[in-house]
């Protein structure tokens, strides 16, 4: 096959029709940004809604609940509706609340009803750990145990399930499965129709963690029949440091109480009453709890609007030609230096994100860093590099690749230990 050259690459750059919302966002110079899949970068957008919201408060105090061009009273359903397209949910079946955590555990304390002979609760090896620990401390407040209630489907390699285990794993005494939609590390896409119509046929109610493919890859939620899903939006969506996280519930579900209730889940017309007995909300607003973080809830008024116009589709497009260049150069480029590609060749199963691994993949990160390109270490040998669609150039993956194979050429890693910092 003909060598990627760099002039093929600016090729593929003049030819990006989404190449427009770049300048949307705030990019260092001299630096090569790989890590959209942990922390978005702020556009402008983002920025402007939130010194919008500042000043909604400056100028009505506490009447900017009900005054204003983004009413803080209404803002958890306004972006819910504006974040359904991009899940394939009805605007009535998406709230913007909580964290993914948080609203994990409400699914959790909702949805999870163990019987005699149906209890257990199916997770996996491989998700990002935060949901197995909102899992088993989920367990132990109900006085269940680890041991008898959860049933974890292993990876046979560390990197891969097979989705063959998980429907093997829907078996007469599972409940409820709680899994992700994109695997953090390998980038693997789990096939969520096929997974939803499995653990239906078994009488399992699933749920999602979409933290790794909101704003990458498109949803059909709703088509899908999926129960109910999570997530977090600091990540692709680009919603700002701790970000308000989001939660579906197909409507199907809509009236089961809330297992962790609070006033901000009642029906609006009723919440002011203050009556002792809550009137709940008909739909998934009933799941939200407390006061919504409203200035955290800011950042997405804007930035929400660039994936409105941007569109999940062509986005998708994008971050596929970016993932596939990244691939190719790195076969291409570091043939010679021992990384083992670990994210999914197959476009169909692989997500918004490149995962290789080396056994010096902590001190490589430290000399990328050192070199202006952000990757994302994790431990014990994983580089994650993330090319966002929205903000990431072609040549930036170029860049990467050709700084990256410097290092290795030059050692220049062994100026570092081998070590992760505190946040990795
Ligand atoms: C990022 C991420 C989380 C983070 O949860 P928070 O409650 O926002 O800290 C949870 N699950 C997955 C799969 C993630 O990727």
């Amino acid at each position: 096959m003909k060598e990627l050259t760099l002039e093929d690459v600016k090729h593929l750059d003049e030819k990006d029709e989404l190449r427009p919302f770049r300048d949307e966002f705030y990019i260092q110079d001299r630096m090569t940004y790989m890590d959209g899949n942990s922390l978005g970068l702020l556009s402008k957008r983002a920025e402007q809604s939130t010194l919008d919201i500042l000043e909604s408060w400056k100028t009505f105090g506490i009447d900017g609940w009900q005054s204003g061009e983004h009413p803080w009273f209404y803002l958890s359903e306004e972006l819910g509706k504006q974040m359904a397209p991009l899940v394939g949910a009805k605007e009535s079946e998406v709230i913007v609340t909580g964290s993914t955590t948080v609203n994990l555990h409400q699914i959790l304390n909702t949805f999870y009803q163990p019987t005699e002979s149906r209890y257990k609760i199916v997770a996996d090896a491989l998700n990002f750990p935060t949901d197995t620990y909102a899992i088993k401390s989920h367990l132990y407040t109900r006085g269940f145990s680890e041991e008898t209630h959860l049933k974890i489907i292993e990876s046979t390699d560390g990197n891969f399930i097979s989705e063959e285990d998980i429907i093997a794993s829907f078996s007469e005494d599972v409940s409820i499965a709680i899994l992700p939609s994109v695997w953090y590390r390998s980038g693997q896409i789990l096939n969520m129709e096929r997974i939803t119509k499995a653990a239906h046929d078994k009488g399992v109610f699933v749920a999602f963690d979409l933290s790794h493919s909101i704003g990458s890859i498109p949803h059909e939620l709703h088509n899908w029949q999926a129960d109910a899903a999570f997530w977090c939006t600091y990540k692709h969506l680009n919603g700002g440091p701790g970000s308000v996280g989001a939660m579906f519930v197909h409507e199907k579900h809509f009236g089961k109480r809330p297992g962790l209730a609070g006033w901000f889940g009642s029906n609006k017309d009723a919440q002011f009453n203050l009556d002792q007995t809550m009137t709940v909300a008909d739909g998934v607003g009933a799941y939200q709890i407390g006061t919504p973080h409203v200035l955290n809830l800011a950042p997405l008024i804007g930035s929400l609007s660039i994936f409105s116009e941007a569109g999940i589709t062509d986005i998708r497009k994008k971050s596929l030609q970016l993932t596939s260049c990244m691939i190719e150069l790195v076969e291409q480029e570091l043939k010679a230096f021992d990384f083992t590609i670990a994210t999914p060749l197959d476009e169909h199963v692989r997500g918004g994100h490149v995962y290789i691994e080396h056994k010096e993949a902590a001190r490589i990160c430290k000399a990328l860093k050192a070199k202006g390109v952000i990757p994302d270490f994790r431990a014990p040998s994983g580089i994650r590099l993330a090319p966002v669609a929205l903000y990431n150039s072609f040549e930036d993956v170029w860049n990467t690749i050709q700084i990256l194979k410097e290092i290795m050429e030059e050692k220049a890693y062994e100026a570092y230990e081998n070590e992760r910092g505190v946040i990795a």
